[in-house]
């Protein structure tokens, strides 16, 4: 039994996974069958570090509701969530 191997996916916890044009090396977060950027069809899925920055952030209020908070982060795969 090797115990220095990394265990299953299932047991790793969530992942944030994006998409990688195998061409131009963009960076996708929704699904798409072709690249934007330059038409390729080769994406090929990948597990994002989960680092990033916060490019915008807003808080909403709505009269007889608590406030909620929303942001889009920059992860440092080039994507936004
Ligand atoms: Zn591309």
């Amino acid at each position: 039994m090797d115990v220095t191997a990394a265990p299953p996916a299932a047991l790793e916890g969530p992942q944030l996974r994006f998409l990688r044009c195998a061409w131009c090396t963009t960076a996708l977060f929704r699904p798409h069958l072709l690249c934007p950027t330059c038409g390729g069809g080769r994406l090929r899925s990948q597990v994002s570090a989960g680092a990033g920055r916060i490019h915008t952030w807003l808080k909403i209020a709505i009269k007889g509701h608590a406030a909620r908070e929303a942001a889009v982060v920059e992860l440092d795969e080039g994507f936004r969530v």
